[in-house]
């Protein structure tokens, strides 16, 4: 695909993210995660620059409470500015996996990409994970790559697999950054901290993973999603599906595992 080529270099951070979370808002980030860990919900923050002395720092518009599943996220109508990114919160027990964005997630940061015509820099983090992910569009998506990922995020429900076009596009389209949530440093995490913070404490697989599963393709997209290019993340995460380590099957699921991918279990 030579037209992705032109983004597949590191393009620079808005400057504010470079090294750190900027202190403007690691409270509301702190605020965020602890509703969500006494509610279940999800919870978003929007990132937004500011008119005036401070112009160039990022701050945190209204937070927004979502439902178990999904949350929207504000604008910066109250600060002037404009959205350099957002957060949200992916509760532990929640059918998101761990800190893993999902296709709708990728999508949203996208779309805001292309309507604000500026790199949106998006994070998710919970109480149980040990750092803040962070995924950013190499660059800003022309109409007709973000129509076929809109198209790609209709075809994949719980139930269905997940569309190709994630497959084949989500590696090159997106950078990854890790934070760690204590000190809000930026860090180049293990791959095995990777793997546990993708998966967090999920107790519910989607059937859609069941399916990929099955494939055999469930960790190639935990890497895609997580940390493209970074084949140890892959191979950690075939490791422990191996060793059932990753996740507390239900027995339901188990029962289901055992159905479609005999061998993980005799
Ligand atoms: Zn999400």
């Amino acid at each position: 695909m030579a037209k992705n080529t032109k983004n597949n270099k590191k393009k620079k951070l808005h400057p504010e993210f470079e090294r750190e979370i900027p202190s403007t808002i690691r409270y509301d980030i702190e605020e965020a995660v602890d509703q969500t860990r006494k509610t279940g919900r999800e919870h978003s923050l929007t990132f937004c620059t500011i008119k005036g002395k401070d112009r160039g720092k990022v701050f945190t518009a209204d937070g927004v409470k979502g439902d178990k599943d999904s949350t929207s996220i504000a604008d910066c109508s109250k600060t002037g500015g404009n959205k350099v990114g957002d957060l949200h919160t992916h509760p532990a027990d929640d059918i998101s996996i761990g800190t893993t964005p999902s296709e709708a997630d990728f999508y949203g940061t996208l779309e805001d990409t292309r309507d604000i015509g500026k790199r949106q820099f998006s994070c998710i983090t919970n109480n149980g994970s040990k750092f803040i992910h962070c995924y950013t569009p190499k660059g800003i998506p022309n109409r007709t790559k973000l129509q076929k990922y809109r198209k790609a995020l209709y075809n994949t429900g719980d139930l269905n697999d997940v569309d190709p076009y994630f497959r084949d596009s989500i590696h090159k389209d997106f950078e990854h950054v890790y934070y760690d949530r204590k000190t809000y440093k930026r860090v180049s995490p293990d791959p095995g901290d990777i793997v546990t913070d993708a998966f967090g404490k999920s107790k519910r697989l989607r059937g859609r993973d069941l399916k990929a599963i099955e494939k055999g393709t469930f960790c190639d997209l935990i890497q895609d999603y997580t940390a493209p290019g970074n084949n140890r993340v892959g191979s950690e995460c075939r490791d422990r599906l191996q060793k059932r380590t990753f996740l507390p099957f239900t027995s339901a699921q188990i029962q289901e595992l055992k159905k479609i991918h005999r061998y993980f279990f005799t």
